[in-house]
Formats: C-alpha cells, structure tokens, sequence
C-alpha cells in the first residue's frame, strides 16, 4: 500500500469511529475549501452521520448557491464552543496550517478531539491531524474528497458533483493553471454526467463583483509598478482604500490574477495592507519561476504558482522583506534559487 492509500484508509477507519462531525477550511474560503466542505458534509449526512460545518470567515457570496439548504456556519464564540463540545471528530478541508483555521484554532487546543486533515498544498509539509490525507498531485482537495467519497462505495449525488466540480473549477482557474492536469480533467468529465451545466456553475460564482470592487481593482491597478525588466509587477492597496470602498481582504480575491495577462510577467505580488500594520501579500507566477518558498519562509504557503502569507508590519517594511527574495527568484537562470515546476 503507498502511504496516500495507507492515510486514505486510516482516513475511511476516522468516519467509521465518529458519530458527530465539525468540518472546517481555511480562513477566507475559497470554491476548494467551501466545495470541498458542502461535498464532504453530503455525503457524511447521507451515511447517517451529524455534521456541522463552521468557518472563521463568512461564505463568499459567489458560493452561497452551493450550499442550498446547507447552514455553513461562521464562528461566533459561543456558537463554536457548542460545536466543539457537541463534535466527536474535526475534518479540516483544504489547509495547510492549523493556525489557517483563524479562530477554530484556539478552540482545537482546549477540546481534545481527533482531527482528519484533507489538502492538497505543497506547503503543507507536516500534517496537523491524527490522520493526514495530503496529496499535492490532487489539483484541488476536492479531487481527494471524490476520491475517498468513490472509495467509500457512496454515491455521488448531483448536489455533490456541482459542489466538486466549483471547487475543481475555481482551484484549477476554469482549466488554466499549472495544475489542469488529465486527472482533473477526467473528473470534470465524469462530474458532467450528473448534469451539470458549466456555464450556469460558472456564471454563478463569477458574477458577484460590485462595481465598487471594480472601482478598487482599477485604482490598485492604474498604479502598478513594473520591476525586475518587467518580469515583476507589484500591486499596493492601503488601509484608507479599504474602508473608502467598504471592502474588506477577501474582495481582492482575482486582483493579485489580472497582471497575469501583461506579456512578459514571470511574478505578480500583491500587498494588500487591509488594517494598518497587517499586509497580506498574494503572489502568483505565470509558470516560469515558483514563489511558494518565498511565502513559505515567512509562514505562509500554498502552491508553487499561487501562495501568500499574512504579515506585520507596514507596506514599507513588508515589500522589503520580499522584494529582494523576488528579485533572488528572478534573477537570470543559473543564479535561480529553483526552477519552475508545476
Ligand atoms: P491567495 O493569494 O489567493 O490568498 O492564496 C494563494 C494560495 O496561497 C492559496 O493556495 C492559499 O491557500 C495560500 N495562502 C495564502 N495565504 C496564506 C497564508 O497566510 N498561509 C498559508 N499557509 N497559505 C496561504
Ligand atoms: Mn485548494
């Protein structure tokens, strides 16, 4: 048995043991760690299990329409003590870090119970669970969630395949990032036969911007600055253009992607200073270089192409502590600290 197959079974023999479940994801959900979440709660549900699922941060209006009747609940201190106490068992869905579950963390410290961690982050290099399902080949943690549901001799009900497919869809960038893999395509193809309609799913998580996020993303990028010959661009967002728009971090959410699209950009670096003295910087490469190790030696994580870290300090101070590893990452290829894998 490989060790995937090995943490896939101890996983399976975690469900079997636990009556009443607390499913979670990391803080500001994205479609991988809601869908993953609404999949994995249908399914435990439909096995005759309690499930309730909470998160530090609200539901993203773009997946509301996923959860249908499903309450996803967003923590609130008394709230969550009574989850924790009720719960026999925690799933963790799509995080690479304990501390990424925001306010739940503090709670799982004080209420021992076993813990099943489901991910698909490269960062996420010692699982915090009593089971660790960690395959970063998956493309998104709902490609595991198939996976172990198929694994388990259930059924994949149509309100599962579209919970599946948003978080395949949303993780892999509608099919174009480094992760578009043939697994993954398969699994959409299969996922399509429940009668999905990918346009509707589309249309419904991507039409949720207001005009006053429009106004934002184009006051952040009518001053983004070109570095390193062009192959770096740097985007800033401050205190005062959050609260004069009424936003908060989660609706950067696709800003950090658009200079993606200017020929010749290896590295985009988004710092979005939400509170003064917090900045929260988003980095995505467009293939040639990774920029994980970057977030992951100041804590943060994620993908090779995609990752982030949440840090102190003002604008100033945090762009100086990762400019010059971009430049390192950027520099002509024999000096290149790594190359760029998928
Ligand atoms: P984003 O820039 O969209 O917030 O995040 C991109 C990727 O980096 C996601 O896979 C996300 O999970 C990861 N990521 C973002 N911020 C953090 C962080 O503070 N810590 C960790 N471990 N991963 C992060
Ligand atoms: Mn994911």
């Amino acid at each position: 048995m490989t060790p995937a197959t090995a943490e896939r079974a101890a996983f399976h023999a975690f469900l079997d043991r636990s009556r009443r479940f607390l499913v979670t994801t990391h803080v500001n959900p994205d479609g991988d760690g809601i869908g993953s979440e609404i999949a994995l709660a249908l399914w435990l549900r439909a096995r005759g299990k309690t499930v309730h699922v909470m998160n530090d941060s609200v539901m993203p209006d773009a997946f509301v329409f996923l959860a249908r009747g499903q309450v996803i609940e967003v923590f609130e201190p008394e709230l969550a003590e009574r989850r924790f106490d009720e719960a026999d068992a925690m799933v963790v869905l799509d995080t690479s870090s304990r501390q990424r579950i925001g306010r739940l963390a503090p709670l799982l410290d004080r209420h021992l119970m076993p813990v099943a961690v489901v991910d698909h982050h490269v960062s996420h290099t010692q699982g915090f669970g009593a089971v660790n399902v960690i395959e970063p080949e998956a493309s998104a943690t709902g490609e595991i969630v198939y996976d172990l549901i198929r694994e388990g001799g259930d059924e994949i009900t149509p309100e599962i395949a579209e919970a599946l497919y948003v978080a395949l869809m949303t993780d892999t960038g509608s099919f174009r990032y480094s992760n578009t893999d043939s697994p993954a395509h398969r699994m959409a193809a299969e996922l399509l036969t429940f009668g999905l309609d990918p346009q509707k799913l589309h249309t419904q998580v991507h039409s949720h911007a207001s005009a006053d996020r429009l106004r934002f993303f184009g006051e952040v990028l009518s001053v983004l600055e070109m570095l390193e010959d062009g192959k770096l661009v740097v985007l800033e967002a401050s205190p005062e253009q959050f609260q004069r728009h009424g936003l908060t971090g989660a609706d950067t959410e696709g800003l950090v992607d658009i200079p993606r699209t200017i020929g010749g950009v290896d590295v985009v670096a988004l710092f979005s200073e939400v509170e003064a003295g917090k900045v929260k910087v988003s980095m995505r490469s467009t293939g040639r270089v990774a920029i994980d190790h970057v977030a992951s030696r100041h804590g943060g994580g994620g993908h090779p192409h995609a990752a982030g870290v949440l840090m102190r300090g003002t604008r100033a101070d945090v762009r100086a502590r990762i400019l010059p590893e971009l430049h390192r990452v950027l520099a002509p290829p024999e000096a290149a600290g790594r190359a760029g894998t998928p």
